[in-house]
């Protein structure tokens, strides 16, 4: 049995079981789950008759599998030996073939009758659906409806849904899930370089002589890039890791430096290390007079100015702020400095806070002024949380602010660009952003969105202030497209409208490397369950919108979006579903069908798009120049109170993913538990805790009800527990207070009370 605290199985400590494992084919990446042999035999049980190329469905790793067929049923997957992840899976991985045949299913359309859901026909369905739209968009104007979507739709369907709601409905009322994980990195990016997405790949990790992750349990939450880092350190063992977290993780459990700062001060900590970079005259100079500018928001500065800045951040002072040492932080500013090539890493950490956008663009800025940047090893890399928020919303412009490929709902010849590229008349592109995800639900709670269309997604668990906004749903015309009921939000749905999932129907993923990948239709979906894509273009129909969506399957669609990029800087023009039915994927920019793609943006001679000679090119901005912009630390958006004296702080672990409306399905993952509470020793003592003692966790917003853990993960005066548990909702506590820029909410802090209670009985209102 797995040992919670020390992570071994039957004797075999964690490590040593990968080991063991990667020595079949296929390496297997197994995590906490109960007894480990019993699901190693699982794999396989039935013979194969033949075997597809696909996609791992979960996380921004994109794993590439093969796909075991038998009898018209995925019986088995495997890793794909020739894909990046060089032939393993993880946990979740493996699952994919589980995942279709799981209970609970959505097979039939519902609808809300005298309170009730029941079955009904998608003629009925749809019908009703439309009729609503139609009333709301006629009585209240086209503003009055929204398209709230996900990062786990496919590209095509992402892209699709946007076209209807801003080109055809004539709304920009369309944003989702990726604005509460990725906004702020995509903001950040777009702020330095002109241009959303990373500009450096998964190959930089076979040759970064030094790593800095922050703000990600890379070991739980993207393990096969884990292990690609382990390959690394195992080929040159010198290689440091440097690891910033408030927890003392998984991941931070293998580093050679741990920081274990106060959450929310990031940015005093990056300051710093800039600090220690200018004062050991480790700033690449060449660097910054050729490529790089200075900003305080929308004001010129220069390196004077900066340097002055950034004297207010020196370690000492910087010390007492992160609640780490002076001396920590100047040996990660030399491992950082001396490595000749770092990579650094990160993901929600930085994404989900107030300071979100400031946090990742201080992280891209200590690598613009050392010069880590543009060579093998040397670049600033963002973690992608699903397995399609970047190339599939973020780069369709499947957000409220945004159009395709960078452009902007403000921007008057973005606009006028993507109606004649949509062939629609000029002016029918609103000029105004839309509601971004906070604000679509108080539209919601005010009454001023009557209807919105919910497609992958389930808000009514994953939103910030989850009570609020629970009863916010209860106020509009609710549709849920999803693949499973119920839910925490199909309860709340007026209709439900059953999807058909991964390998059910065909599309294309992009993970966090802006690769490409097409994931196959092997197999029919259970029941009357549908592609999102076909539900899109049925409902356009009825609205007397079909004209919009000329592209009606997934091949027809990636040909007018790989055709459209043409015009733009994202160029995927020569990524075609021919190459991606044969190739593990292709990274953009690739301009044409014999270009093998782009590993290094803004590289001479690499890149397609860059110009010149030079070592750089940062063509997203006019002058060629990225921007190094000032940032100070604020103080945190809730601090702790003597009624509310703990930080909370949340996150994922290895086995379960997002909301579980999935992996919380699966017999194997079920047994790994997610509604604990980390509670630091020194406080389980000072209030009298117990192990596993049920106590509720609540804000001045609302809580629920976990099982203490005491461990010294965390620090004092700080807890940790998952957004995964259906049934134990903690963003019920979560502050809905957000990044002014990128209005990403600050999941990663509010402040809470703990106090035991007498009974772990769920809430009524929560599936269970
Ligand atoms: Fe799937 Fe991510 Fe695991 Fe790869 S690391 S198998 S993409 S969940």
């Amino acid at each position: 049995m797995k040992n919670e605290e020390t992570d071994s199985f039957e004797g075999l400590s964690r490590r040593d079981f990968l080991r063991l494992a990667s020595l079949g084919s296929g390496m297997v990446f197994l995590g906490g789950c109960g007894d480990i042999r019993e699901l190693w035999q699982r794999q396989p049980v039935i013979a194969v008759d033949s075997w597809h190329k696909g996609v791992c469905r979960f996380c921004g790793t994109g794993c590439g599998m093969q796909i075991g067929l038998h009898e018209g049923k995925v019986v088995d997957v495997r890793g794909d030996k020739y894909a990046h992840n060089r032939g393993r899976l993880c946990i979740k991985g493996v699952m994919n073939r589980d995942i279709l045949y799981a209970p609970d299913r959505a097979l039939y359309p519902m609808i809300r009758n005298n309170g009730k859901l029941v079955t009904a026909s998608w003629d009925d369905a749809m019908s009703l659906v439309a009729e609503r739209f139609k009333d709301a968009i006629e009585t209240y104007g086209s503003d009055s409806v929204g398209y709230f979507g996900s990062g786990q739709l496919f590209t095509e369907e992402s892209y699709t849904a946007s076209k209807l709601f801003k080109a055809g409905i004539r709304t920009n009322n369309v944003d989702g899930n990726p604005r509460l994980c990725m906004a702020s990195p995509a903001y950040a990016y777009t702020g330095i370089f002109g241009l959303d997405e990373p500009m450096g790949c998964y190959d930089d990790m076979d040759h970064a002589n030094c790593f800095l992750i922050t703000g990600s349990n890379t070991a739980e939450c993207h393990p096969i890039l884990w292990e690609r880092i382990q390959d690394r350190i195992r080929s040159r063992p010198e290689t440091p890791i440097i690891v910033v977290d408030p927890r003392h993780t998984r991941t931070a459990r293998d580093a050679d430096l741990h920081l274990q700062i106060i959450p929310g001060t990031d940015v005093a900590l990056y300051n710093s290390l800039m600090y220690e970079v200018v004062r050991r005259g480790a700033a690449d100079e060449e660097m910054l007079a050729k490529f790089v500018t200075f900003k305080q928001g929308d004001e010129n500065k220069d390196f004077e100015a900066f340097r002055e800045h950034l004297s207010n951040y020196s370690p000492e002072k910087v010390a007492a702020v992160c609640g780490i040492s002076a001396e920590s932080i100047r040996e990660a500013a030399y491992l950082f400095i001396s490595s000749g090539a770092t990579m650094t890493i990160w993901t929600m950490g930085l994404n989900q806070q107030v300071q979100g956008v400031a946090s990742n663009q201080l992280i891209i800025a200590l690598h613009l002024l050392t010069g880590n940047i543009g060579r093998p090893g040397a670049t600033c890399f963002s973690l992608t949380g699903q397995p399609n928020a970047g190339g599939g919303v973020r780069d369709t412009g499947a957000l409220s602010h945004s159009l395709p490929n960078g452009r902007k709902i403000l921007v008057p010849e973005h606009r006028r660009e993507m109606e004649k590229l949509w062939n629609v008349p000029e002016g029918t592109i609103k000029p105004t952003p839309g509601y971004h995800a906070v604000e679509m639900f108080k539209a919601m709670e005010s009454g001023e969105l009557k209807c919105a269309l919910i497609m992958a997604t389930n808000p009514g668990q994953s939103m910030p202030n989850t009570t609020r906004y629970r009863a916010a749903m209860e106020k509009a015309f609710l549709v849920v497209a999803d693949a499973f009921h119920p839910t925490n939000t199909t309860i709340f749905a007026d209709v439900v409208l059953p999807t058909s999932m991964w390998a059910e129907k065909g599309g294309v993923f992009s993970n966090s490397e802006r690769r490409y990948h097409h994931v196959p239709k092997l197999v029919e979906a259970p029941g009357e369950a549908r592609s999102d894509l076909n539900i899109l273009v049925d409902f356009a129909d009825r609205l007397g919108l079909g004209h919009i969506l000329p592209a009606r399957t997934p091949e027809a669609v990636w040909e007018e979006w790989r055709n459209i990029s043409q015009y733009s800087y994202y160029n995927f023009k020569g990524i075609t579903y021919e190459r991606m039915k044969k190739e593990r994927g292709l990274l953009w920019p690739c301009p044409t069908e014999d270009h093998p793609g782009t590993c290094r943006r803004y590289v001479p001679g690499e890149d397609p798009m860059a110009k010149g000679n030079d070592r750089l090119d940062f063509y997203g901005r006019p002058d060629g120049r990225a921007i190094i912009f000032i940032h100070n630390q604020q103080g945190p958006p809730e601090p702790p109170t003597d009624d509310y004296p703990f930080i909370l702080t949340t996150g994922r672990v290895l086995e379960h993913w997002h909301t579980d409306t999935i992996t919380g399905r699966l017999e194997e993952l079920e047994r790994v538990p997610v509604d604990f509470v980390e509670v630091h020793p020194a406080d389980a003592q000072r209030l009298n805790l117990r192990q596993d003692m049920p106590v509720m966790v609540r804000s001045n917003r609302g809580g629920d009800v976990f099982r203490v853990r005491i461990v010294e993960k965390t620090r004092e005066g700080m807890l940790f527990t998952t957004f995964h548990s259906m049934k134990r909702i903690i963003n019920h506590a979560t502050t809905d207070a957000y990044d002014p820029i990128s209005k990403q909410p600050a999941y990663k802090y509010c402040a809470v009370a703990i106090e035991p209670v007498s009974t772990t009985k769920p809430a009524a209102d929560e599936v269970s």
